[in-house]
């Protein structure tokens, strides 16, 4: 057994902030970082766009107050608005720490930080490093971490959490590269394990975003936040589904159909293409279903628009996105400054996720707390995005909310013990789980039953969702789960066994997909992300309120806690 102070789980934005503010605040503590894959090769390295302040840099009007109210109504009034406006009061400062720390941002002509348009924001207050903000953010924090002796475990995968009546105690790791196993014990459990975009067919998601820290949470009896919404990012580049920034239709670029015409005039005229997501991945389905779509050959009745940049010219171009450039150029050949890129909505980024208070302590319930246990970033929902996040603010919530956790973790461990554990337990049962997945005789293979389960998913919970067809999905999702336990590992190992991995991750996938659906089933109306052809109105009166999923093998309980509203009121939510 490895005993630690903190342990945390996940190497992004959210863990990485988190794991400097406690040793800044509290250099003695032994504070160890753990991530399935390399720390910098965490999801977040992929962000673009770019990270939300209300610098004034730009828009000297700018306030935390208009950000706040961007913020709540891009939500679709579904956020908790003390958490908002922890988010956006902090936000500056945050970024200037940032900025201190060494992240190299875009910089205006006088030397301050460049800041540019967004969805759904009224003001210019994305802040940016050309298009590579996350990559540029989280080599800064890893060279930190590195310098103030956090341990890293890396490519470790986490495949349990230890806790016990009400308290979490440790969790248990497993070295991808010999198979060792460890069970590790702690003051503090924190997770920080990011999105779960593979649950879906076509995601800008990185392969290990399987949402492994909320099936763990699940599978220890606690409760999961307003997974139904899942967000669609308007632009994901077809047929390869990664991402396009928004920071492009923020510089100027224009969503075109069949007909040459900027159809988002017809869905969100004040806006045009810097509508909030959720409007405008609507927008691109319903004319890709009225058959005003595009092939990316042109020809008209295809299943993607054009995102078209001719008219900013080359410079721009190559110096504000050329990483968007590169990526079109080099995963469908096309050429941005002459031709336009072929886009359709991709699976992005999960709004639910593990409840937390704004201290980052995870709920058991709509008002208990669990004890030592904490989460951040996107796998966590304390919840400052509601039913849809604005572009350039998940960045931001890592940062602000990862060092606010990492300081309440930092109090919070002072006076505390290491717990008990009963280390052998927890060995046997994990290495008895491992073998009889490797022992499993099977006649199905892994890809194949991942496949069938994701394009269930995309077919039966993607952007217009019914009762039938999320009924449907549900059944299918039954039978698929059957399957999993039918399938055969080739690979039985234990030097590098990525099979094994994949199936653990699999599993993580199934238990996450059958909370989507189901807290997707019980809301009867359309808030933000969550779009019901059968319930098509937002309906306040019986769901302004959040959904608690509880999972359990028989089936998955829904109860409900309130939402917040201390500044804004909520009301028609137009553009
Ligand atoms: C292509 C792309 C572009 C984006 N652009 C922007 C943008 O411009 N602005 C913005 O605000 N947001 C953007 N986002 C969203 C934002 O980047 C993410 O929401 C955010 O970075 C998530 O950070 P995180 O720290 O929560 O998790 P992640 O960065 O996803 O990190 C998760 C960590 O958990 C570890 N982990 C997971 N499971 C396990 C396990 N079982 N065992 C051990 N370790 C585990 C992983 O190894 C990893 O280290 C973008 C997202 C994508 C996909």
């Amino acid at each position: 057994m490895i005993d630690h102070d903190v342990i945390i789980v996940g190497g992004g934005l959210a863990g990485s902030r988190a794991a400097l503010e406690i040793v800044r605040t509290a250099p003695s503590l032994r504070v160890a970082l753990v991530a399935k894959t390399h720390p910098i090769r965490s999801h977040s390295v992929a962000a673009q766009g770019g990270i939300a302040a209300a610098l004034q840099n730009v828009d000297p009007n700018d306030s935390w107050k208009a950000h706040a109210f961007d913020t709540v109504k891009g939500s679709d009034y579904l956020a908790d608005q003390d958490a908002v406006e922890i988010l956006t009061k902090e936000a500056p400062n945050v970024v200037i720490d940032l900025e201190h720390m060494g992240v190299l941002f875009s910089r205006l002509a006088d030397g301050r930080i460049a800041q540019r348009a967004f969805g759904g924001h009224s003001h210019n207050r994305t802040c940016y490093a050309a298009d590579k903000t996350g990559h540029a953010i989280l080599h800064e924090l890893v060279c930190n971490l590195l310098a103030k002796g956090v341990t890293i475990y890396d490519e470790w995968y986490v495949n349990r959490l230890i806790l016990e009546e009400g308290e979490a105690k440790g969790v248990v790791m497993h070295r991808i590269r010999d198979g060792q196993l460890e069970i590790v014990r702690a003051k503090a459990v924190m997770f920080a394990t990011g999105g779960y975009g593979r649950v879906y067919n076509t995601t800008s998601n990185d392969y290990a975003s399987t949402g492994d820290g909320l099936s763990m949470t699940a599978l220890a009896g606690l409760p999961l936040e307003d997974m139904e919404f899942v967000q669609f990012h308007p632009t994901g580049l077809y047929p390869v589904g990664v991402l396009i920034s928004e920071a492009v239709r923020g510089e100027g670029a224009y969503l075109i159909n069949s007909e040459g015409r900027r159809f988002m005039e017809d869905y969100a005229p004040s806006r045009m293409e810097l509508a909030p997501r959720d409007i405008t991945s609507r927008a691109i389905t319903r004319e890709i279903r009225a058959g005003r779509g595009v092939h990316p050959d042109g020809s008209a009745g295809g299943p993607c628009v054009f995102l078209d940049l001719r008219h900013m010219g080359q410079e721009k171009i190559m110096s504000r996105v050329p990483f968007c450039w590169e990526e079109a150029h080099r995963l469908v050949g096309v050429d941005a400054v002459h031709q336009p890129m072929p886009v359709r909505p991709t699976v992005h980024y999960s709004m639910g996720g593990i409840p937390v208070n704004t201290d980052g302590r995870v709920y058991s319930s709509a008002t208990d707390l669990t004890e030592g246990f904490f989460a951040a970033g996107e796998a966590a929902c304390v919840s400052v995005h509601g039913a849809n996040r604005l572009g350039s603010n998940s960045l931001l919530e890592c940062v602000v909310y990862g060092r606010r956790v990492g300081a309440a973790i930092a109090r919070y461990v002072q006076n505390r013990k290491l717990p008990e554990i009963n280390a052998a337990r927890y060995f046997k049962e994990t290495t008895d789980q491992f073998q009889a997945l490797l022992d499993q005789p099977g006649e199905y293979r892994l890809a194949e039953v991942r496949q069938a389960y994701q394009d269930c998913m995309t077919e039966h919970c993607g952007v217009f969702r019914t009762e039938a067809v999320m009924q449907e999905g549900l059944a299918k999702l039954k039978q698929i789960q059957q399957q999993y336990h039918q399938i055969r590992l080739d690979d039985r190992g234990k030097v590098w066994n990525t099979e094994l991995i994949e199936a653990l991750e699999l599993r993580s996938l199934m238990v996450v997909g059958e909370v989507i659906l189901a807290s997707a089933i019980n809301r009867q109306e359309s808030r933000g992300a969550h779009s019901r052809e059968d319930f098509p109105q937002r309906d306040d009166a019986n769901f302004l309120k959040h959904t608690l999923a509880y999972y359990s093998p028989a089936g998955i309980d829904l109860q409900y806690k309130p939402v917040t509203i201390t500044l804004f009121e909520p009301q028609e939510r137009k553009y």
